[in-house]
């Protein structure tokens, strides 16, 4: 297939005089502004390096970019709804619960919950929109395997994120670093192609507007994380925000193991924690199996989902945001039972990539075989999230060989491979020796939106920042945890 290819926003290569300056001092940019995270290999809680991130912003169309804000809240609205559709969370889910056991431990609580009645009947979203650019689907009369992008680029969306949608503050703090370099490079006119982003400021104002709806001034916002944090300043810095910024709105930070013991109902249901009330509980963990740490999590998150906290998300929220419904939403006709305006049905059918279910009927079969022959189109995905469980190229046709006639086979989702165009970068990685080179790179961008309402009404629909994260155009995936991805910023163009 031709790649398209993007040009760089400024000239590359650059004198290696000049990139040296500027990795130097952007790597000590970096640190000191907190654009970091704590090593995996050499783990040490007094010690952060700078996360990966590319030196330069890389350029997305403007219209795209635009496209994708205006689009948040109509997103914020479709998922708000789905998560209050008891019956199309049920059917989509029905055969994904009998073999998938996370999603379908996390069914039970939502069953569970349901059937007594839910204590809190809000829930905050702070959700994130992850989407690609598709070089497809350019119209263009190019030739050979280099095409200038045509003005028909669009993009298509990858998922959507109910649960720890994290880089509220890396993703700002990415176009800092940039904005310093291309300071440093004289390209001051350019920095006015570099959107604002207040991600940090909107995803922490989501959770201070939940807190006041709580009605309690004594009560705190709980944040949830894992027993090992690596992404630290993307956690840290919404706690600091909120102090900083609302000092009379306590935060507690809590590992979810810690609350088997800490966490406590009243007998009308308030969450108590060492003494605490919780107006909001914020999770940035309790994504992954292995959060849980057996039957211990579960019987936290329940006590926690039968409480009168408002969740970030609430139970529902978060099987919303799985990839089974996901594909559901994606089969024809469906968008319709949630969204009525046909304008924004529309808007929103465009940014569905080619989505498929491997159940057991003639759709799935069709799309074991179209997995089975043609497997460098797709990408094939569990029910997962946090990065590094989906399976790609010819391991797809191995994958689904033998799985064809299990059951296991209904807890997976086919989704056409989106092929980004790429673009000259360097990426500036932590522990390297040498100056980077120019390399080949593609881009996700992510749109942050907050959502707070019940199954009546919607209060609050916001569309709040951005985050971009950059990767080598020839790997899979691009965690920036795992450190394939680096920190990235786009960099408005009209192509
Ligand atoms: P997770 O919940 O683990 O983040 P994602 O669906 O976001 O799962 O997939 C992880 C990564 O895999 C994405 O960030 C992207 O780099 C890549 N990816 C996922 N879906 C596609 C796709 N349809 N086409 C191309 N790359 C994809
Ligand atoms: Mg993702």
């Amino acid at each position: 297939m031709a790649v398209r290819r993007l040009e760089p926003c400024v000239q590359l290569p650059l004198d290696e005089k000049t990139l040296k300056e500027v990795v130097t001092s952007a790597r000590d940019w970096a640190l000191m502004h907190g654009a970091c995270m704590r090593s995996k290999t050499n783990y040490n809680e007094d010690i952060l390096q700078f996360a990966p991130f590319a030196l330069l912003p890389s350029v997305f169309p403007r219209k795209e970019f635009e496209r994708a804000v205006n689009i948040q809240p109509i997103l914020n609205e479709l998922m708000h709804k789905v998560a209050h559709d008891h019956e199309f969370l049920t059917s989509s889910l029905k055969s994904t619960i009998e073999v998938d056991e996370f999603t379908g431990n996390m069914f039970k609580i939502y069953e569970t919950v349901y059937n007594e009645g839910f204590a809190q009947r809000l829930s905050l979203g702070l959700l994130r929109s992850d989407v690609m650019l598709e070089s497809c689907c350019c119209l263009d009369e190019g030739h050979g395997d280099d095409i200038k992008l045509a003005p028909y680029c669009c993009w298509k969306q990858v998922e959507i994120n109910t649960i720890a949608s994290g880089f509220g503050w890396l993703g700002p703090a990415s176009s800092h670093i940039q904005r310093y370099v291309l300071r440093e490079l004289g390209h001051e006119e350019k920095l006015e192609n570099l959107p604002p982003n207040s991600a940090l400021a909107g995803l922490c104002g989501g959770m201070i507007k939940a807190w006041k709806i709580y009605d309690n001034p004594k009560a705190v916002i709980m944040i949830v994380v894992e027993d090992v944090t690596y992404n630290i300043c993307d956690q840290r810095f919404h706690e600091f925000y909120i102090r900083e910024n609302h000092p009379d709105v306590g935060v507690l930070r809590r590992r979810f193991s810690e609350l088997k013991e800490q966490a406590k109902l009243t007998d009308n249901k308030a969450l108590f924690v060492d003494g605490h009330e919780v107006a909001v509980v914020y999770y940035r963990t309790a994504y992954e199996p292995a959060q849980y740490g057996g039957a211990e999590g579960w019987k936290t998150r329940l006590l926690i989902e039968r409480s009168k906290a408002i969740k970030c998300p609430s139970i529902h929220y978060h099987l919303a945001g799985t990839k089974k419904v996901q594909q559901a939403l994606a089969h024809p006709g469906c968008l319709e039972r949630f969204i009525t305006d046909s304008a924004k049905v529309e808007a929103i059918r465009e940014i569905f990539t080619g989505l498929y279910s491997l159940d057991f009927d003639e759709h799935g079969d069709r799309a074991v075989d179209m997995a089975i022959a043609n497997p460098e189109r797709y990408v094939l995905k569990p029910q997962r999230e946090g990065g590094g469980n989906n399976v790609y190229g010819q391991k797809i046709r191995e994958i689904v060989e033998k799985m064809k006639s299990s059951k296991e086979r209904t807890a997976w989702i086919l989704m056409e491979r989106i092929a980004p165009p790429v673009q000259k970068n360097y990426i500036v990685r932590p522990g390297q020796n040498n100056l980077p080179e120019p390399t080949d790179v593609v881009s996700e961008l992510g749109i942050f939106g907050v959502v707070i309402g019940d199954a009546e009404k919607i209060l609050v629909n916001e569309q709040v920042g951005h985050m971009l994260r950059t990767k080598l155009s020839t790997v899979d995936e691009g965690g920036v945890a795992a450190g394939l991805g680096a920190l990235d910023s786009p960099y408005l163009a009209d192509l």
